[in-house]
């Protein structure tokens, strides 16, 4: 393989698509392929879709230990998704693990962390038994803005053993007024956050699925300023696809958030990060 390094702008000027080839640059840094509960792509198709954008592609298989649904429901077998996809990797083929927080399962969360995967996100998908796709998405229990993004600051205090913070906006997917956790709402609580990703060297997610929207991406712009504003300077750029047509998804608009305020798009290859430049 020709390992010429392709440039964030030459890439950007392509329009996504390029040379398949050269050493790619620019990351899908968060996909799902069937080996997460809620995927049906087969690990070739998401491949095949990324190689066909000119962008490489990390998996991230879901591991929530505290997920209400029954065993082994959103819990990735480990050592049997690394042993089934080392034949993917490549220069553009990266194996990591998204782990759901949980503050009842520290342990079981930082040994499933605990093997030979690229990049570990961290994210918060339930608080204290209310688990928010399910919950926040018209069902039986509830939490406010407050209450995520606390619960979000303690796992923050805990022992890291991840390298990045999963889409910090999570449940403005599903939520009826995802205006409640504008900035300037929380802004103490979003404060302490960034300062803690910036002081423990954790990288926010710029997370793309929602960014198609312009109003979720004018929510998301004073959490990136602040972060830059506080020291932060590296972010990841994921789609959080869970078919081959969303990845990649709305990374112009992501990519723009990270340039506005100064950020460094990064990835991470053996737990280290690289920047993309
Ligand atoms: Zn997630
Ligand atoms: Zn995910």
């Amino acid at each position: 393989m020709n390992t010429e390094a392709r440039t964030l702008e030459s890439w950007l000027d392509s329009g996504g698509r390029a040379d398949y080839g050269v050493r790619i640059m620019v990351f899908d840094t968060h996909t799902h392929s069937k080996l997460s509960t809620d995927s049906k792509m087969n690990a070739e198709d998401g491949i095949r879709a990324a190689r066909n954008k000119g962008i490489g592609i990390i998996f991230t298989e879901h591991y929530d230990a505290d997920c209400p649904h029954p065993f082994p429901e959103f819990r990735v077998d480990g050592a049997a998704y690394l042993k089934a996809y080392e034949k993917y990797r490549a220069a553009d083929v990266l194996l990591g693990i998204e782990i759901g927080l949980s503050m009842d399962f520290l342990q079981e969360n930082k040994d499933a962390a605990a093997r030979d995967f690229d990049v570990v996100i961290g994210s918060v998908h339930s608080v204290r038994g209310v688990d928010i796709y399910t919950d926040l998405n018209g069902g039986a229990k509830s939490i406010n803005a407050g209450e995520y993004l606390t619960y979000m600051k303690e796992l923050l205090n805990q022992d890291i053993f991840f390298d990045v913070l999963g889409h910090i906006d999570y449940p403005q997917r599903y939520v009826e007024n995802p205006e409640e956790y504008d900035y300037l709402k929380n802004s103490d609580i979003y404060d302490e956050i960034l300062h803690i990703c910036v002081k423990k060297h954790i990288v926010p997610e710029i997370n793309s699925k929602r960014l198609g929207d312009d109003k979720a991406f004018r929510q998301l712009a004073p959490i990136y300023a602040k972060y830059r504003e506080f020291g932060g300077l590296f972010v990841t750029i994921g789609s959080d696809a869970h078919n081959p047509k969303n990845i990649g998804l709305n990374f112009k608009e992501a990519f723009d958030m990270a340039r506005t305020f100064g950020l460094s798009p990064v990835y991470f290859e053996k737990r280290k990060s690289c920047t993309i430049d």
